[in-house]
């Protein structure tokens, strides 16, 4: 048999990043982007091996953008390809799993629109012009809530009225599903356990950041929300705040709310407590060179991680590991290390040695002797949304 070929498609609103994946396969065989699509500087790049590609596509649309691509993935190909994979953000309760798209899937990401108000119509310009330019090709939609459907009501529920919830879908949903699945069954495999075993935490540090407690392969918990804003410190979003805030600053600076989301969604987080900026390297430089913001930045953002791990925990039967993956959790031994000084609690020790000796972008062990495993391992999303659709074309096919 051969080995099948994935397109994963991430779209949005004036942007497609895309992914030619081979079944099996660690890298992409090509990948990039096309972005300012609608706009004058629309443009494409693409890379392939060690071969890069730049091209204007002034005042294209999304679905000319990738008819644009087509010659460029039958060159690399070399077979038709067996599915389009699309990430879609938010998939309410309707979806707990990749579902083939079809016009019902379709008008379901709709319906969840409101809970996603950028993300999900942005998606759904992806779908519609991917189905029209692959039209004989199987679509799937892979979600960043569905991993986590597996929560319990005790775990997702707000204590608020009942209505809220049963009428207006108000609950937690969490968000970056697909790395934390993947960097946990990662984990099993790394630690010789059977794929999806274990008990799990993960932190999931990029410029959005979630943590999640994974049990043989289901969420149980996880920091984010109703809303991608709950929980741990980000790059420019608070993250957990008093809920009275919004009516805190409404009283007394006289805000309204698009203000209010701009300062809580755009100016606060790592940004806003270091006046510096969002962007972690440049604050371990700052912090470095004395800068008291960076500092405070830093520390904030690592108690605040391990408060949660540590809660997290409380949804495991025991702990077998914690996880740390994204650009920080990947890259930055000095994040690990002050998260860890909090968690002794959990019997958490690092391996100093191990930890600041780890070669970027590799997954390995950092743990002290004793300690529940401590993990670092890449996330890839688009080869785990690359897997999903090819699972779901078997099941599909399956049931025919
Ligand atoms: P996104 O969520 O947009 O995918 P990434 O996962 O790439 O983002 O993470 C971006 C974050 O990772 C930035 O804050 C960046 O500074 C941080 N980062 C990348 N490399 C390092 C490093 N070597 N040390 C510390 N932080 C790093």
């Amino acid at each position: 048999m051969t080995t099948r070929l994935v397109l994963v498609i991430n779209c949005g609103s004036s942007s497609i990043k895309f992914a030619l994946r081979k079944e099996g396969d660690s890298q992409p065989l090509l990948s990039g982007l096309a972005e300012q699509l609608d706009t004058p500087g629309a443009n494409l790049s693409w890379q392939a091996g060690n071969e890069k590609h730049t091209e204007a596509l002034s005042g294209q649309d999304h679905q000319s953008a990738l008819a644009s691509l087509l010659p460029v993935i039958g060159r690399f190909a070399g077979q038709p390809i067996s599915a389009v994979g699309h990430r879609v953000v938010h998939g309410g309760e309707h979806f707990t799993g990749a579902s083939l798209i079809d016009e019902q899937v379709m008008a379901a990401i709709e319906a969840n629109a409101p809970l996603a108000p950028l993300h999900n119509p942005a998606n759904l310009i992806g779908i519609r012009a991917a189905r029209k330019v692959f039209q004989d090709i199987p679509q799937v939609a892979i979600f960043d809530t569905a991993f986590h459907q597996s929560m319990p009501p005790h775990a997702y529920r707000y204590a608020l009225p009942d209505d809220l919830y049963a009428v207006h879908g108000v609950r937690r949903y969490g968000f970056h599903g697909t790395s934390h699945q993947y960097v946990t069954n990662q984990a099993s495999r790394l630690t010789g356990q059977r794929p999806g075993q274990g008990a799990w935490l993960s932190a999931h540090l990029g410029n959005g950041c979630s943590s999640c407690a994974v049990f043989n392969g289901k969420s149980l918990d996880t920091s984010m929300g109703l809303t991608p804003l709950e929980g741990l410190v980000m790059g420019t979003r608070s993250g957990d705040v008093d809920p009275n805030l919004h009516a805190h600053l409404a009283r007394t600076l006289g805000w309204d709310l698009p203000r209010i989301e701009r300062l809580l969604n755009r100016e606060s987080g790592l940004l806003g407590l270091s006046g510096l900026s969002n962007d972690m390297r440049q604050l371990e430089q700052a912090r470095a060179n004395g800068h008291s913001g960076a500092k405070l930045a830093i520390e904030v953002f690592c108690y605040r991680l391990a408060r949660s791990l540590a809660g997290l925990a409380v949804a495991l039967p025991h702990l077998d590991g914690l996880v740390f993956t994204g650009g920080i959790g990947e890259n930055s031994p000095l994040i690990r290390a002050l998260t860890l000084n909090h968690l002794g609690i959990l019997g958490l020790s690092l391996d100093p040695d191990a930890n600041s000796s780890l070669p970027r972008g590799l997954a390995g062990k950092i743990h002290a002797p004793g300690s529940p495993q401590i993990l670092v391992i890449p996330t890839d999303e688009e080869r785990q949304i690359a897997e999903e659709s090819l699972v779901l074309l078997d099941h599909s096919h399956a049931k025919d």
